[in-house]
């Protein structure tokens, strides 16, 4: 985690359930709503403790069935990350622009 990576817009735009973000390095990038949650990485969805701090599994990101699931709320956490309150009530996920920008399709 060294806190380079910073977005300049964040879009939720929930009509498609797709998160997008411009990054101050001119990149932008996608992030189905599935497939965010798909790699949330908080101690619950990663499986224990031993299981956090990886890089944001590509495949299930990708892979995720984009149905069902919104975002009912976004903030941001301090300036290093983005906490999301999912349709369906789990809101630990706390995701940094580091792990995004890694994640990134
Ligand atoms: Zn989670």
């Amino acid at each position: 985690m060294t806190g380079k990576n910073k977005p300049t817009n964040v879009t939720i735009d929930r009509d498609q359930r797709v998160l997008i973000i411009q990054w101050n390095d001119g990149r932008e990038c996608r992030y189905s709503f599935a497939g965010l949650r798909a790699v949330c990485p908080c101690v619950l969805c990663q499986g224990g403790h031993s299981n956090m701090g990886k890089p944001a599994d590509k495949l299930l990101l990708a892979k995720a069935k984009n149905d069902e699931l919104n975002i009912d709320a976004a903030a941001a956490v301090g300036s290093y990350a983005i906490q999301f309150a999912w349709s369906d009530g789990h809101d630990s996920g706390i995701y940094s622009w580091d792990y995004l920008y890694e994640a990134c399709l």
